[in-house]
């Protein structure tokens, strides 16, 4: 199906913008060929609702098909550029294909110790399934595949018998992170144990900021800050959050590292309670990660990052002592690293505090994006010292 862009737009999808916005009576998997008013050819993609857009952008070239040629190339190139990773001997766990930045957006692969998990983000991309599944088993050596569908009504996640091919994993599969321990489950909806994403952030925690620290991990899901914390020499690691399960999730991941877990923390428990608690407590910490989904809603609190991070950054900066540091992490896609940044100035003017910010994180590297679509880059953490 043809797609008539307007001239204002046609210059933005020519310099490689991904995501097409134009309304389209297109299926969910067909071929969307975009033109500028003249008729001549300025891309072809396919089409598939997601969050604002209607479909993805496949290639700038006239001449190239999207048939098993084209998916086996880009996947063949993805692996290719995460060769580094397959090749690591501490790190097992990684993302081999990441969206748009790796040429076809709707659809993520991650591998964890050769189980290949595919994510599929809208309706259309997995009507090329077939051709996606061949080129897989053509570029990656693998124990077992599986998949997930992430295109509930809302993005939310599809239920369903997630096996494709090769041997079923038993969970959880263990898998290392710069030689770290973790415990990957595919059975228990879309969250699989960890995020691969911050990886880099985990890193440096460990090897830069725990050693002889009191450390707080807020939102912690599964410990995995805790855990490279305490390995990297904290003297204590607390662990806050409200879904029963983390307890027993962050006590496996101490488990598998050696961490004594009667010597770490765990508090099932809303962070916003957990702040009153400790300002009556006058408990204070060297280290505070800070990473709270995009939005969250418990019984008592609502919270969204576009409009309340910075309130919870002066939550947390009234615990953290003088000279501790806050690492402030945020995946909310709705702004970018320059406000995230104005958030945290704004944080510290109203708690009267100096701040500086030590270093700053996005994505690591096997999460590719493009420059041309700043949205694809989603993650920003600043490690901001309290004065
Ligand atoms: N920082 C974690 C990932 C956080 S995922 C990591 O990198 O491993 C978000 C977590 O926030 C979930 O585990 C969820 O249970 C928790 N959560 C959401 N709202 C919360 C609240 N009000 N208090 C405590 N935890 C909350």
């Amino acid at each position: 199906m043809k797609i008539i862009i307007k001239s204002k737009y046609v210059s933005k999808y020519k310099k490689g913008y991904p995501l097409i916005n134009e309304e389209t009576k297109s299926k969910n998997g067909d071929i969307l060929t975009l033109v500028d008013e003249n008729s001549k050819f300025l891309a072809r993609g396919y089409a598939g609702k997601q969050n604002k857009g209607t479909g993805w952008i496949l290639t700038l070239d006239q001449e190239e098909r999207i048939d098993d040629k084209f998916f086996d190339k880009k996947i063949k190139e993805a692996v290719k550029y995460r060769k580094s990773f397959f090749e690591s001997e501490v790190t097992n766990a990684f993302r081999v294909f990441n969206n748009e930045g790796d040429g076809i957006g709707g659809m993520t692969i991650d591998y964890f110790d050769g189980f290949v998990l595919i994510n599929w983000y809208n309706k259309g991309i997995i009507k090329f399934r077939g051709e996606i599944l061949k080129a897989i088993k053509n570029n990656i050596k693998y124990k077992g595949i599986y998949e997930k569908k992430r295109f509930g009504d809302s993005g939310t996640y599809v239920e369903e018998d997630e096996f494709v091919c090769g041997n079923r994993a038993s969970f959880p599969i263990i898998v290392k992170e710069n030689n770290v321990n973790f415990a990957i489950y595919f059975d228990d909806g879309a969250m699989v144990g960890v995020f691969l994403d911050q990886r880099d952030v985990r890193r440096k925690i460990m090897e830069r900021y725990a050693n002889n620290k009191i450390a707080l991990n807020t939102f912690s899901y599964t410990g995995a800050f805790s855990v490279f914390a305490a390995l990297g020499g904290a003297k204590k690691t607390v662990s806050v959050d409200l879904a029963n399960r983390s307890r027993e999730k962050t006590e496996e991941h101490f488990a598998l590292n050696g961490v004594d877990f009667n010597a770490n923390e765990i508090i099932v428990e809303d962070v916003f309670n957990y702040f009153k608690y400790a300002e009556k407590k006058n408990l204070m910490y060297d280290l505070i990660v800070l990473d709270p989904p995009s939005f969250a809603r418990s019984k008592k609190f609502k919270f969204s990052a576009n409009k309340d991070y910075k309130d919870l950054l002066k939550q947390i900066i009234k615990i953290t002592r003088k000279n501790g540091v806050i690492v402030a992490s945020t995946n909310c896609a709705l702004f970018n690293m320059t406000k995230f940044k104005e958030f945290i100035k704004l944080a510290f003017e109203e708690s009267n505090k100096e701040y500086e910010i030590l270093e700053s994180e996005t994505l690591p590297r096997d999460f590719k994006t493009l420059k041309e679509f700043k949205e694809g880059n989603y993650l920003k953490v600043c490690f901001i010292k309290v004065k």
